[in-house]
């Protein structure tokens, strides 16, 4: 029994010691260059950001992975304190968690193949149209084209893989992620202009205006010394 409790009690200490000196952000890396693997390692510039984060509150930073339309359920349920996904400031998302200041603005432009007749915004909304499930440009044409046909995919690899397979005409997705797709994928462009504008922030659970607080603190010296945009330089293939 004494034996037992010992080891519950180190249980206790350990389990509470590292939550307390961890801060787990949690993100969805297939989205180069802000988060993606290189070798078994996830780097970009939200990783950096979140380093810059972790260090100023003295924790270790711990990153998770998983897919882009669970990221808010981690946050709610306490899995993860803070999400950096390239994730844009929305109205709907504000009623479910906190944001930061805005760190990044991004545009939603269209990927096709070469060779394409589609060339302008006005021709893709009778197309039929790959976006990422629980993404900005989901909610977008759910919300305000539902008669556009949808093929929402978790992963961005399997929206290019539909594309190059003529199984959807077009993707809608983030300026910089799609442009490193081109550049890795033969055979696509990018249509000029975009579809609309977003910008980018730090989720927390709503009502966390401590974490809130440090990320904020953070943000405004990275912003000020002109690091995020030498994040995305250097990540940037
Ligand atoms: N910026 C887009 C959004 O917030 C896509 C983000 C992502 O796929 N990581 O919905």
């Amino acid at each position: 029994m004494r034996k037992f409790f010992v080891f519950a009690c180190l249980f206790l200490l350990i389990g509470c010691s590292s939550s307390k000196d961890q801060l787990v952000m949690v993100t969805e890396a297939g989205f180069a260059p802000y988060e993606y693997y290189e070798n078994d390692e996830i780097v970009g510039v939200d990783i950096e950001i979140a380093k810059e984060i972790a260090n100023y509150m003295g924790k270790k930073l711990v990153v998770k992975d998983v897919y882009f339309d669970s990221i808010i359920n981690e946050l709610n349920s306490g899995k993860a304190d803070m999400a950096l996904a390239g994730m844009s400031i929305t109205e709907e998302r504000l009623e479910e968690v906190d944001f930061s200041y805005e760190y990044i603005k991004s545009r939603q432009v269209v990927i096709v193949r070469d060779g394409s007749n589609i060339n302008d915004i006005k021709d893709i909304y009778n197309k039929k149209v790959a976006v990422q499930l629980g993404s900005v440009a989901d909610q977008y044409f759910s919300d305000k084209y539902p008669n556009t046909s949808l093929v929402r995919q978790k992963k961005y690899l399997s929206m290019v893989e539909d594309l190059k397979a003529n199984k959807v005409d077009l993707i809608v997705m983030d300026e910089l992620p799609a442009k490193e797709i081109v550049s890795a994928n033969n055979g696509l462009k990018i249509i000029d202009g975009y579809v609309f504008e977003d910008s980018y922030g730090i989720a927390v659970k709503k009502g966390n205006s401590e974490l809130l607080k440090a990320i904020n603190v953070v943000l405004e010296r990275l912003i000020s010394e002109g690091k995020i945009d030498e994040y995305v330089l250097r990540f940037t293939r």
